[in-house]
Formats: structure tokens, sequence, C-alpha cells
């Protein structure tokens, strides 16, 4: 598996320094993480709870509950998430990138009370012209954020805004959406100190961090095609 070790190097290369870098092993081994932290990745992007709650314990010493020999590596849970699954991975994710309805939220706030921990979560928000792609409507973001604020869900950290572009040979179409994304993450993530705007995966990535993303989430380009 040295190609894993060249292609995450060849990928943190390209991205720009104040980018990071999320390595989604999704379908690959827990070799290939492995392979990937030695060459220096540190965030794991899995979209299954039980493929992300079981490499996550395939790397943890099992009596401390902390990873053994890799101790900095984060897991992020990036794709849709189902209520039912929070619980299995609250006590240990590091973000949870696609929060995607307020009965999530209700759910996150319950799970990371009872491990008495606050969760980082991103909003994911619906950009894509296609239908399939879930995420909050624009329009219902203001609101959301006016409960975020009066403390609805005291023990979830909002850091941002996550979300996917239309899968389009169009480019311009492809900006145009992150583009849209980055404002939304501007306009209510500034005074609110958000931090990131996850946006961008193998297949154009570089348009989102030429619109603003500030977290990639790539796959394939890293661990080859699934
Ligand atoms: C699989 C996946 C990715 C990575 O996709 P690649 O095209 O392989 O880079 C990014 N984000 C989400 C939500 C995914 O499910």
């Amino acid at each position: 598996m040295r190609e894993i070790s060249e292609a995450w190097r060849s990928v943190r290369d390209a991205v720009p320094d104040h980018v990071t870098v999320v390595a989604v092993s999704k379908t690959k081994p827990v070799e290939a993480v492995e392979q990937a932290h030695t060459a220096g990745a540190r965030v794991f992007g899995e979209n299954r709870v039980q493929e992300l709650v079981g490499k996550h314990e395939a790397l943890t010493h099992p009596e401390t509950g902390r990873p053994s020999e890799f101790p900095d590596l984060r897991w992020h849970q990036i794709g849709t998430l189902q209520r039912n699954k929070v619980k299995y991975i609250a006590p240990f994710v590091d973000l949870v990138h696609a929060v995607d309805q307020v009965s999530l939220l209700d759910e996150i706030e319950k799970r990371a009370t009872s491990n008495d921990r606050k969760l980082r979560v991103l909003l994911q928000v619906h950009i894509a012209e296609e239908q399939s792609k879930f995420g909050f409507d624009t329009e219902d973001l203001p609101a959301l954020c006016d409960r975020l604020d009066a403390g609805t869900w005291e023990h979830v950290e909002v850091a941002g805004l996550m979300g996917m572009a239309t899968f389009t040979p169009d480019v311009v179409q492809v900006a145009r959406e992150f583009a849209g994304l980055r404002r939304q993450f501007e306009t209510l993530g500034d005074a609110r100190g958000w931090s990131t705007l996850s946006m961008g995966m193998s297949g154009d990535w570089r348009i989102a961090v030429e619109e603003g993303s500030t977290m990639v989430r790539i796959g394939s380009a890293i661990f080859g095609s699934r």
C-alpha cells in the first residue's frame, strides 16, 4: 500500500496549508487507515456508523479507550446520519459533518449530554440543484441559528457549514453553488465564530478551495477507487 502514502502526500502538498484534509477511508480496510496515518494523515472520515465504530475500536487501546498507537487520530462522521445511530459515535467522534434536521440536533444533544461532553457538528446545507442531496434549505438557516443562539442545544457546538455540489462537469455551476455556501458561512458564521466550511471532494476540491473551503473530504484520490 505504498501508493496510499504517496497519494496522501501529493494531496496534502496540493491542498493549501490552512485547509484541513479529511481522509475518507470508507470501504477501505483498517490497514489503509494505518498507512495513511503513518504518512501523516490525522483526520479520517467515514459515512457508515458501523464501519466507523469498527475501525475506531480496531485502533483503540482496549482498556483505556484511548487510541494506542494512534493517539492523535480523529474520526469524522461525514455522511447522512440516522438518529438511532448517534449513540454509537457520541462517545468519541470529533466532528459530525452532515446535520440536516432539527430532530438530529435533538438526538445529538441527548447523547452528548449522557456522555458528558460537547459534540461538534456542521450544519449541512442543500446547495445542489439536484433533488437527491440532503441538507437544510438556506432560507431555514437564520431561524435555526436563532434557536442555537438561544441555547436550545447546550451540548452541541456548531462549528460551521457543510455542503455538496451537484455532480456535474459544469465547473461554473459547481463554483456558483460553493460560492453561495461560502456567503452563508460568512453571513451567519462571522458573528458566531464559526471556523469550518466543509466543501470539496476528490473531484471538486480545487473549485471548493478557490471558493473558500476550509475543510475538504478526500477519498478516492487518497485510497483509490471504491
Ligand atoms: C465518499 C464521500 C466523500 C469522498 O468522496 P471522494 O469522491 O472519494 O473523494 C466526501 N464526502 C462525503 C459525504 C462522502 O460520502
